[in-house]
């Protein structure tokens, strides 16, 4: 590993990232030698998706990490990550929402969620679609039907494109869609304030639709094997 070269894409990351956006690194397929690298440098938001791959990595690393899981989580992987994830980006059903809910009502924690959002063109990416979430919430309040999970806000994948035009209308899609939900009494309007968008190739259009986290892997590690 090149730690000058980690030091330096990092370095670029951050400085074009407003201060009020979170910057998560996506450690997935890294080794712990190189989420140590960047631990040193400061660093303490990382995001992983394989649910096994983070429970192995988790015991190796600083315990000062906070933890976000950012992938398609399968509901019987739920309990690998429950007794220290931070953040759950991705749920995307109702079956997913009753698990993570249960285990973290076994376990005695509190965890935040992001529902996430179908806002791409391609059918590959998971996600509720708007008016799935709409039934959702009109169903009742989320906070008292799930009562372990804190409702955070929303996270969306854009289509993968370079027309930069669609992306920044799909983020916006998802901005516009967090403030409809925050104004339905479904959701406690003070802690629904999160839009987890944006990633290594979209991260400016993320950033000028509002994004307040950004899940960064490629920028800052270089790329994936
Ligand atoms: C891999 C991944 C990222 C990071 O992608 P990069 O292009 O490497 O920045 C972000 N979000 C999710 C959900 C991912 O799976």
């Amino acid at each position: 590993m090149d730690k000058a070269a980690l030091a330096a894409r990092y370095a670029r990351v951050k400085e074009n990232l407003p201060a009020h956006v979170l910057l998560i690194a996506v450690s997935k397929t890294r080794t712990v030698e190189e989420i140590q690298a960047l631990h040193n440098l400061g660093h303490r938001a990382f995001g992983e998706n394989y649910p096994q791959e983070l429970r192995d990595k988790y015991p190796l690393l600083p315990d000062d990490i906070q933890w976000h899981f950012i992938g398609h989580l399968q509901s019987n992987k739920v309990k690998y990550i429950i007794p220290f994830v931070h953040l759950v980006h991705g749920v995307d059903r109702e079956s997913l929402l009753n698990e993570l809910d249960k285990r973290a009502t076994t376990a005695g924690r509190s965890i935040g969620v992001l529902l996430q959002v179908h806002i791409a063109e391609e059918d590959t990416k998971h996600g509720f679609s708007p008016a799935e979430l709409r039934a959702l919430i009109q169903r009742g309040d989320l906070t008292t039907r799930w009562p372990s999970l804190r409702f955070r806000g929303l996270m969306g994948m854009a289509t993968n494109t370079d027309d930069l035009v669609m992306v920044r209308r799909e983020f916006d899609g998802l901005a516009a869609l967090r403030d409809e939900l925050r104004q339905s009494g479904a959701v406690d309007m003070d802690l629904f304030t999160e839009l987890s968008m944006g990633m290594s190739g979209d991260l400016e259009e993320a950033v000028a639709a509002g994004s307040t986290m950004v899940r960064i892997g490629t920028a800052i590690f270089g790329e994936r094997a």
